[in-house]
């Protein structure tokens, strides 16, 4: 098993790319330690992963509470040890022209999609560092590399997690800790139903699938696969990379 005796603690775990990365990692042994601002979910998660098998501890988090978050991972580290942490948790804002985004709206991105990132390495990365060990994995977007119409506040805060994440990397390398962003194309999860599916969701889907050379969007295990191998060993030489998992579109 590829994190046997390892534990990752995962934002936004209570729904699609978290919980299917909680599954995943918990399948290669990891404890999960799923974090949510929804309890519901959360409990999802945890039931399914505790059905597979797996151990998991379930945090009602709001990432944008920088003080709760320190908490939670202290919590983590005290309990079970800390080796992964996945910054996963993220809004979009719809399809929506730049313009016509309200200042309150694009600040809730921001501090959710950004600010909850930077709350996660805050208070992960004294504890990795001192331990001379560990891998961080931050979800930003394909959005986040080469941009998206109609998504103009989403795209900027995905993109400032793709060059935070590569700061950091810089700068916990000596350290033993990597640090790493996955940069998913359009994925079948709740998210982008609210935001391309205003219709037939399954009719928009194959259309959309149209644009990719692999005629496919993502599925959550798409991303799962690849947040794996970033948290794990397999990429012990990898660090401050923005892996791009979008089935080709990006080339296309
Ligand atoms: P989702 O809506 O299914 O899941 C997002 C989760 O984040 C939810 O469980 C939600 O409760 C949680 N969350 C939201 N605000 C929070 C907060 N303040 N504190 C704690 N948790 C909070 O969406 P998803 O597709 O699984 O998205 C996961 C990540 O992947 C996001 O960062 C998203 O931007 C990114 N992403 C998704 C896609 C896609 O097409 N699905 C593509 C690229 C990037």
């Amino acid at each position: 098993m590829r994190l046997e005796n390892e534990t990752a603690f995962i934002t936004g775990a209570g729904s699609g790319l978290g919980r299917a990365a909680a599954e995943r990692f918990a399948a290669e042994g990891a404890t999960i330690v799923a974090a949510d601002i929804d309890t519901d979910g959360l409990d999802e998660t945890a039931d399914r992963v505790a059905d597979a098998g797996g151990e998991v501890t379930t945090h009602e988090l709001d990432v944008r509470d920088r003080e709760a978050f320190a908490a939670a991972v202290d919590a983590t580290v005290e309990e079970h040890g800390l080796d992964i942490v996945l910054n996963n948790a993220g809004i979009s804002h719809g399809r929506t022209d730049m313009e016509t985004i309200e200042d309150d709206l694009r600040d809730r991105v921001i501090d959710i999609n950004v600010k909850g990132v930077w709350n996660g390495c805050r208070a992960a990365i004294p504890h990795l560092k001192e331990q001379g060990s560990g891998a961080i994995v931050n979800t930003a977007s394909l959005a986040g590399v080469i941009g998206a119409p109609k998504l103009s506040a989403y795209s900027l805060s995905k993109g400032a997690v793709v060059n935070f994440t590569r700061s950091i990397a810089a700068e916990l390398g000596p350290h033993g800790v990597r640090a790493n962003a996955v940069c998913p194309g359009v994925t079948d999860t709740p998210m982008p139903r609210e935001d391309f599916g205003q219709g037939n969701w399954e009719e928009t889907k194959a259309e959309m699938a149209k644009q990719y050379p692999l005629r496919r969007l993502g599925e959550p295990e798409d991303v799962a696969n690849a947040m794996l191998f970033l948290a794990s060993d397999e990429a012990d030489w990898i660090t401050g990379h923005a892996l791009v998992i979008d089935g080709g579109y990006s080339i296309s």
